[in-house]
């Protein structure tokens, strides 16, 4: 690959470009770039403004403003990538060999670990035991996809010294055998005795795990994302890897995680900000953890609040105070309600831009707020994709009102950040986003026409939700989220223009290239980027140990997070005690 000179400006031609995503006339054929968008036009216009350009032929290719996801958790994705994915396993042999390549390909971890297996799943939806594993001969360690169970090989519990003697801790159990020997199952707090041996992650396979996520979100034409929910130690990772960075980060912390409030901008790098905190106030819908107003249609709870909410107001006004940007997870009708209650007094005003997370269900009477107090409604497309098949379980009529995008646009709302939240409830790609937004369809095209199509967006609404609104959202609409004079050179290069092909296209459409302020991050082999883009740049530098640390807690949390996301669909107790008669997922 051949470096870019920095001085080097590039003149791309004979494509779409959208330069604003407000208006949908705003498209130019031409347009130049250094660090930031130096001129657009007519290629006339454009090379007369920037002589000596190196000229690219788009040959029809469409550039947008950068997309930017404006939710997801960059080190849980990482997190993800060192360990073995059992979700797709049928057996427990298969777990076990996927195991065991995992294994193989990383001779260095000391110990072999994956995530995501579901023996309900299996024929007989019996448990598996530690001698299906102890073909690995490292300890090997396998979470349940619920994340309230391991499976681990006898190797690991010789590492945990738990024997026949060992007894269940309060909260927790060994399953045994007949004999009473623990059989490599142990639930809830007796995973404790096996989390305590596991070691933190090498600070190499930290780095190879974030250096894949770069990549992936380049390649999928990510110029930025919007990290919900950052520990400390991931603030500290981000900064000394500052380098290679190819995406621009804006960082919420995690506000339950944090002891004190740093001073807001501390952390921060070229690329990254780190000016927000995040609360966390209900579950999901899925396990019927969201906090609802009125009981599940399918199941008399209505789901646990977090937090009372004169603490979670003390808490939002302590990171108010101290400058911080304010966001909070909130699934059901009545977290919503507690999180619009709480900004109202706090005394947000729409210039503070506090967010909500999700928004997924709304009661009438509290839909209109968002518009009146000026709060974002940050949404995820493709939930409402995932979700399709018991959403209308769950909610009954109040369905009307979840993913109400289009409801919220009508109100007044003219701000809606769009994102995925990978890898906890979506995957990388935006154009998934694209065209969930668009259709409120599957990427397989069902339900046909949509679910709730009442609720979609037009396609240049949805774009809007990854460039301009997601800027906005993050302070930045005067830098990012359009191709205008001035802005960052953060460009996604398509193979045809999001905004007027068939939105069927979108889930496959060809990413072309990803310029991130100006250098090229991914170019398609024989896209029109081809040969520009950056070289990667080595890792240096010493990891604190608070990053290692983070990086730990990411693995032990990943499944947790991953259980949220396929929506358990079953009670925890009735999957310990009774095989699925029906496959939850996608097909549902
Ligand atoms: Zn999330």
């Amino acid at each position: 690959m051949v470096a870019l000179a920095a001085s080097t400006a590039v003149l791309l031609f004979n494509g779409t470009i959208r330069t604003n995503t407000r208006s949908l006339d705003a498209v130019a054929p031409a347009l130049c770039f250094d660090s930031v968008v130096k001129a657009t036009g007519t290629l006339e216009v454009v090379a007369a403004a920037c002589p000596g350009a190196r000229r690219v032929d788009l040959a029809g290719a469409t550039a947008v403003p950068g997309l930017t996801d404006s939710h997801a958790h960059i080190m849980l994705e990482a997190a993800r990538r060192r360990k073995a994915d059992l979700s797709q396993c049928s057996n427990a042999a298969a777990c076990a060999s996927v195991l065991k390549r995992w294994g193989d390909a990383h001779p260095l971890q000391r110990w072999v670990q994956g995530f995501g297996f579901d023996q309900t799943a299996w024929a007989g939806g019996q448990w598996p035991t530690r001698h299906d594993l102890d073909v690995i001969r490292r300890p090997a360690r396998a979470d349940h996809i619920s994340g309230h169970a391991v499976w681990v090989n006898s190797a690991a519990l010789r590492a945990a010294n738990v024997t026949r003697a060992t007894k269940s801790p309060p909260g927790g159990t060994i399953v045994r055998d007949a004999l009473g020997r623990p059989t490599g199952i142990l639930t809830d707090d007796a995973m404790d005795l096996i989390d305590a041996v596991v070691p933190p992650p090498r600070a190499s396979a930290v780095d190879a795990s974030f250096q894949a996520v770069l990549e992936a979100c380049a390649a999928a034409g990510l110029t930025g994302v919007h990290d919900l929910a950052a520990l400390p130690g991931d603030v500290d990772y981000y900064l000394s890897r500052a380098d290679q960075l190819t995406l621009r980060l804006n960082v919420y912390r995690d506000a339950a995680s944090h002891e004190y409030i740093p001073p807001v901008g501390s952390g921060e790098s070229r690329l990254v900000r780190v000016r927000g905190a995040k609360f966390f106030l209900d579950g999901a819908m899925g396990s019927w953890t969201a906090a609802m107003l009125q009981p599940y249609s399918d199941r008399p709870t209505t789901g646990t609040l977090i937090y009372n909410t004169s603490e979670l107001l003390a808490g939002v006004k302590k990171w108010k105070v101290a400058g911080y940007q304010v966001a909070a997870h909130a699934i059901g009708d009545a977290a919503n309600r507690q999180i619009l209650d709480v900004y109202e007094q706090a005394g947000a005003k729409a210039a503070d831009r506090f967010r909500v997370e999700h928004v997924q269900i709304l009661s009438k009477q509290d839909l209109p707020r968002f518009a009146k107090l000026g709060v974002i409604p940050s949404m995820q497309t493709t939930h409402c994709a995932s979700d399709l098949g018991y959403a209308a379980a769950r909610l009954g009529a109040r369905a009307n009102l979840s993913y109400a995008w289009r409801a919220l646009l009508d109100s007044g709302v003219d701000v809606l950040p769009l994102g995925s939240d990978f890898p906890t409830a979506g995957t990388i790609p935006p154009l998934l986003g694209l065209h969930a937004g668009i259709t409120r369809e599957r990427p397989d095209g069902t339900p046909a026409g949509g679910w709730h199509p009442e609720e979609r967006l037009t396609p240049l609404e949805t774009l809007r939700g990854y460039t301009a609104d997601a800027a906005f959202a993050a302070f930045r609409e005067k830098e990012l989220g359009a191709l205008e004079r001035g802005y960052a050179a953060d460009i996604t290069l398509l193979a045809a223009d999001p905004v007027t092909c068939d939105p069927a296209r979108l889930p496959d459409l060809a990413v072309l290239g990803t310029v991130v302020g100006g250098d090229v991050v991914f170019a398609a082999p024989r896209g029109p980027l081809a040969g520009l883009a950056r070289p990667r740049r080595a890792v240096s530098g010493r990891l604190s140990e608070r990053a290692l640390i983070a990086a730990a807690a990411w693995e032990r949390r990943l499944v947790v997070d991953t259980a949220e996301d396929k929506k358990w669909a079953r009670p925890w107790e009735e999957a310990m005690h009774a095989p699925a008669r029906h496959r939850r997922g996608k097909a549902m």
